[in-house]
């Protein structure tokens, strides 16, 4: 074993456990040393690949090699795991969601504070090349102010697995994906929230939602809808984003994109009617050729290190985290702001009144 490591237990070795394993053993910094998980099947799955099968957390708590608790299991046990392991004097990288509401993660706060240890949250898709091309645009101002903003995710094959059904262990869209999307959008758009409106749709018949749908707007003026799809067996694009220039698209994981701005040196030419269905329009013709100017998708956004290599910075003193904790209180605040707008079908305008709770 290379000591110079920070060595990692996974506490939930499922889907999102052993993917991470597999990232950790690209990073030089962090080391996973073993697992813990309540099956039997996967627990040996962990054997197999190679790493020490805790028998309990208490055993995993108890031993004093162990620098950083990974919890990869499903939403409703993080808080209790986390606060344990801080208690333990361990260092927490959490999964997404952190915990079931705002006041849980609080109290995970208070015991990464009480026990002077780093509480992360792994909101990787910060990370995620998309998201990043878009911040670039945002920042910039490539397609001029952004003012309009759709982020999307849609699927066809409804809620996967078993607990992400069930309300009680936090499954449900919103939880699940819908986090994700907000986390990014907050991360991009310094502004206070104005207001939120939204819907959930239970179309599979389950107890949790299997998407949602939620407009929220800015106080700089940017209106984003951020939707979650599960039965959506053609989607619509990643990002479609307006600026007071331009339009941009991004349809899919491949960065399939484009932007199109207008063309302030091109001629000017009245757009000729076009017949659209069964009537005439000069609204809604194409503009003229040489009005506008489409582009290749710019370069993406930096972040100034990788998610694991800045958890690694921070735990050793040397770097502020890039996922803040007081950001993902705020993602935190604005999911239950957008389940309280659907079960009341009102438009929350009191936003803050959430932050301050
Ligand atoms: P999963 O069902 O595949 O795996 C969860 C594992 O945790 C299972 O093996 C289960 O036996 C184990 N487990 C349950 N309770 C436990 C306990 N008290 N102690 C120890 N082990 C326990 O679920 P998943 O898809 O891997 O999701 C796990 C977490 O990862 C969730 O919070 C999910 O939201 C998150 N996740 C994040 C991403 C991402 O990209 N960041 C992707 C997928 C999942």
């Amino acid at each position: 074993m290379n000591t110079s490591k920070h060595t990692v237990v996974i506490v939930g070795y499922g889907g999102m456990g052993s993917y991470h394993a597999g990232l950790i053993r690209e990073n030089d910094r962090l080391e996973v040393t073993g697992t813990y998980d309540l099956l039997e099947e996967r627990r040996a799955a962990s054997v197999e690949a190679g790493y020490r099968s805790y028998a309990s957390f208490e055993e995993v708590l108890d031993d004093s090699a162990v620098e950083i608790v990974l919890i990869a299991t499903p939403n409703d046990v993080h808080k209790e795991i986390a606060i344990q392991a801080l208690q333990a004097g361990k260092h927490v990288i959490c999964e997404k969601p952190v915990a079931m509401s705002s006041d849980e993660f609080k109290e995970m706060l208070a015991a990464a504070g009480e026990a002077g240890r780093t509480l992360m949250v792994h909101q990787n898709r910060r990370w995620d090349e998309d998201f990043r091309v878009i911040k670039q645009m945002y920042d910039k101002e490539t397609i001029g102010s952004l003012f309009q903003l759709e982020s999307r995710v849609h699927g066809a094959n409804g809620i996967p697995g078993d607990w992400r059904h069930v309300k009680e262990q936090g499954g449900g869209m919103l939880l699940d994906w819908g986090v994700h999307l907000l986390d990014q959008l907050l991360f991009m758009i310094d502004s206070r929230i104005t207001s939120v409106s939204s819907s959930l749709s239970f179309i599979l018949g389950n107890e949790v939602d299997d998407g949602f749908e939620a407009v929220i707007q800015f106080e700089n003026g940017v209106k984003a809808m951020v939707e979650v799809g599960t039965t959506n067996f053609i989607s619509l694009p990643r990002w479609y984003v307006k600026g007071s220039e331009g339009t941009a698209v991004i349809e899919d994981w491949s960065l399939t994109g484009r932007y199109v701005t207008r063309n302030n040196e091109g001629v000017r030419v009245e757009p000729k009617p076009i017949r659209a269905g069964v009537g005439l329009t000069k609204t809604m013709a194409p503009p003229s050729e040489g009005a506008t100017i489409t582009e290749a998708l710019p370069a993406a956004a930096e972040l100034p290190s990788s998610f694991f290599d800045n958890f690694a910075d921070v735990i050793e003193g040397t770097a502020e985290p890039i996922v803040k904790n007081a950001e993902v209180l705020r993602v935190q605040h604005l999911i239950e702001a957008i389940f309280a707008a659907a079960e009341k079908n009102e438009v929350i305008k009191n936003f803050d009144l959430y932050t301050s709770k």
